[in-house]
């Protein structure tokens, strides 16, 4: 049987979604918790879709000691190195920089 308010309900959920999501996107791009972002070394894409990834343990990108969550660098090397804890990637995206 045809349920109106099913098809309204999904309708409010997809908007829903897709409200958070350009939003997200919005983020990326203005960056509004840049110091707050710089201090936790992630870059924007890690600092902005948190949401995405499991917790678990494994070595360090860097230097191969044990890292737990949804990391792959260490927090004294992302310092060191400025580089994302989440990816390793750059922290400010630029994978041609000078210095690695
Ligand atoms: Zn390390
Ligand atoms: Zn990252």
């Amino acid at each position: 049987m045809f349920d109106q308010n099913k098809h309204i309900n999904a309708t409010y959920e997809s908007v829903s979604h897709m409200d958070h999501y350009i939003e997200t996107v919005d983020r990326m791009r203005t960056d509004p918790e840049k110091k707050q972002r710089e201090k936790k070394s992630f870059c924007k894409w890690c600092y902005y879709m948190s949401f995405v990834g499991v917790d678990d343990t494994k070595p360090c990108m860097a230097c191969r000691t044990d890292v737990y969550g949804r990391v792959k660098v260490c927090t004294k090397c992302a310092q060191e190195h400025r580089l994302c804890v989440r990816c390793g990637g750059d922290l400010d995206m630029r994978p041609r920089r000078r210095k690695w």
